[in-house]
């Protein structure tokens, strides 16, 4: 048994090994790619399920690799915020954003994922300033989206943070609401424009009791808060119409169309 422990164990540092000589990789690749315009914004629609149709959509990153091909954030993300190139990525993320939406013919709004690391940068507020001056974005337009992991401590930062943005005129979305710590009474204190429930709740509903019970008390409690409820990951005419019923007032998901460049986000609804 121990033999076989020790072989397993430089099975794992093998790997270890594999993996962090990958991770270089892919950091040296990512500088690259930053300076080299191999990262591309995609825009995944979100829709009032209604008469409006299409409100905003959703920016997500990808990366065109010379070699390797389409690199998706889960597999680049990470990395950027281990090795502090997030701030450059994010920055980009934001000046790129506004500018294509402020060449879109609608008045749609643009949703920005901002990392928990960039949201504890000092420097995010300026940031937004110049990406919204430099596009001339209306600044209602553009929309950040955060994760309530960035609540959990320094909350007087995070507030000042948040008012700051406010202040702008920008709006700020609470990003996988119900997967992290979350208590409902965060959402009293800091100053939300929606709240998006993760899609793993939507993918469970159909066949989970307290996935549905988690949507009921969030949209609940949204009522009395006015604050809009998304749901994320919707996929099948069944979901949402349930999710409508239970009081969900915005709807974004391969349902109604995938994330595509700028130039062919169009396409995505007939
Ligand atoms: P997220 O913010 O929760 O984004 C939603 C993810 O769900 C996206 O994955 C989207 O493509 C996917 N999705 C949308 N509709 C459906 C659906 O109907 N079914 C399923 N199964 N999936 C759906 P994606 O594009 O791979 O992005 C993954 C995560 O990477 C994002 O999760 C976000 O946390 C992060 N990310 C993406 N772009 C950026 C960025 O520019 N900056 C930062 N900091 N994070 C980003
Ligand atoms: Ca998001
Ligand atoms: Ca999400
Ligand atoms: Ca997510």
């Amino acid at each position: 048994a121990k033999r076989n422990g020790r072989n397993r164990y430089e099975h794992f540092t093998l790997e270890m090994d594999d993996l962090a000589r990958s991770r270089r990789v892919i950091e040296n690749d990512l500088r690259d790619a930053i300076s080299g315009r191999q990262l591309k914004l995609y825009y995944q629609p979100i829709t009032d399920g209604d008469e409006k149709g299409i409100i905003g959509y959703e920016a997500l990153m990808r990366w065109h690799h010379p070699i390797k091909g389409l690199i998706m954030p889960n597999d680049f993300i990470p990395i950027a915020e281990e090795t502090g190139l997030i701030h450059l990525l994010g920055a980009y993320a934001l000046y790129e954003a506004c500018r294509e939406a402020a060449s879109w013919e609608g008045d749609q709004s643009v949703s920005v994922n901002l990392s928990p690391l960039q949201f504890k940068n000092s420097s995010l507020v300026s940031v937004v300033e110049g990406a919204l001056r430099e596009s001339g974005l209306a600044p209602h337009r553009l929309e950040v989206e955060i994760t309530e992991s960035v609540l959990l401590d320094d909350t007087l930062g995070n507030i000042r943070t948040l008012q700051s943005l406010k202040a702008l005129g920008v709006q700020i979305a609470l990003d996988d609401f119900g997967t992290g710590y979350s208590s409902l009474s965060y959402l009293r204190s800091f100053p939300f424009d929606k709240i998006k429930i993760d899609k793993s709740f939507i993918s469970d509903m159909g066949d989970s009791r307290e996935a549905l019970a988690i949507i009921r008390a969030i949209t609940g409690m949204s009522r009395s808060l006015d604050i809009q409820i998304t749901a994320e990951g919707v996929e099948s005419s069944e979901q949402f119409a349930r999710l409508r019923e239970e009081g969900c007032t915005l709807f974004q998901g391969y349902l109604f169309g995938r994330p595509q460049p700028s130039e062919l986000r169009l396409k995505t609804l007939e």
